[in-house]
């Protein structure tokens, strides 16, 4: 029972692990925002459970319940994810270098035992971007942030992937003359399609960060943010371009650090769509530009996913459970 008298037996609570961050959500059996709580990242293993244990017993205690209480915990996380087992391999931006640490685990030991699954976070936006945007198609979630990579919600499941590297396309060489990148090759669309490429490109001058100046500028007639505008939007539209030709997606939802610009960003998105799709009646077939949308300011659709999942894993898991057990 909850602080006001609710009963809190579904509730969930959903936590988007971050490199600088921890953002965590408490939603109602309605899905509704409960509350939320936001805590610097610790890094590595033991920092990361810790500042995620925080976070939900911060929640729980603004709510009047205890850990114990909720239907499960679900956590996003960058990184490669198994999510049967909960283990997180290499997930660099928080100093887990280690191959399967058993993450989901050793949170629920944190958590008096409360069921955690953890997943992949641009996984988890995509299904929270599909419940805020009340989106039911095939979707991707393209995260424009420090790099680029989608996740991808087929047929109303996460598509993973062999190796849980589905949707990283920030990866897939956009100008194969272009500079090299960390990961060996040369011109990933990473390298022009992300905040960071804006960033490098326009060192912000009020503190502000440096998309939304762009995006102001370029408004404005500034020849120089025009310039660099056009060049991330034309990569962002052939990430956008890849999405729908390879999976047929019917929403492509912009995401990510970038997308706080809202409404310019998708006008100058969805302009170089169609520019791309001049003279190819096959690619204006495919009206890629009436599919785009950008995740509304402000709400925080990946942990709201992670809640979501968590709520599904618990669902999965008693229905293989045998009856009486
Ligand atoms: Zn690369």
């Amino acid at each position: 029972m909850t602080a006001d008298g609710h009963p809190s037996g579904s509730w969930s609570i959903g936590l988007d692990i971050g490199g600088t961050k921890v953002l965590g959500v408490l939603l109602d059996d309605d899905a509704t925002v409960r509350g939320s709580v936001r805590v610097p990242t610790r890094l590595g293993t033991d920092g990361v459970v810790a500042a995620a244990a925080e976070v939900v017993e911060r929640l729980c205690g603004a709510a009047g319940i205890t850990p114990a209480e909720l239907a499960g915990v679900g956590a996003g996380v960058p990184g490669l994810v198994d999510p049967v087992t909960g283990e997180v391999s290499h997930a660099l931006n928080l100093d887990i270098h280690e191959h399967g640490v058993r993450l989901a685990p050793l949170l629920a030991a944190e958590l008096q035992g409360v069921p955690v699954s953890v997943e992949n976070d641009l996984n988890v936006a995509a299904v929270g971007a599909a419940r805020v945007l009340g989106l039911r198609g095939d979707l991707a979630f393209l995260a424009l942030g420090t790099g680029v990579a989608a996740g991808l919600l087929l047929g109303g499941e996460l598509r993973r992937g062999h190796g849980g590297g589905a949707g990283e396309i920030g990866h897939l060489p956009y100008d194969s003359t272009g500079p090299l990148c960390p990961c060996g090759q040369r011109g990933c669309l990473e390298l022009y399609a992300s905040g960071s490429a804006i960033d490098a490109a326009w060192p912000s001058r009020t503190g502000r960060p440096a998309a939304a100046e762009v995006f102001a500028a370029a408004s404005e007639g500034d020849a120089t943010a025009i310039g660099i505008r056009d060049r991330f939007t034309d990569a962002v539209a052939a990430a956008v371009r890849l999405l729908v030709l390879t999976c047929d997606v019917e929403h492509v939802v912009l995401g990510g650090g970038v997308a706080e610009v809202g409404a310019p960003l998708l006008d100058a998105v969805c302009r170089q769509v169609r520019a791309q799709a001049d003279g190819s009646p096959f690619l204006r077939s495919f009206r890629i530009a009436d599919r785009v949308q950008v995740v509304p300011g402000g709400v925080p659709v990946a942990p709201i996913g992670a809640a979501l999942t968590a709520r599904g894993a618990v669902r999965r898991r008693s229905s293989v459970e045998p009856v009486g057990s």
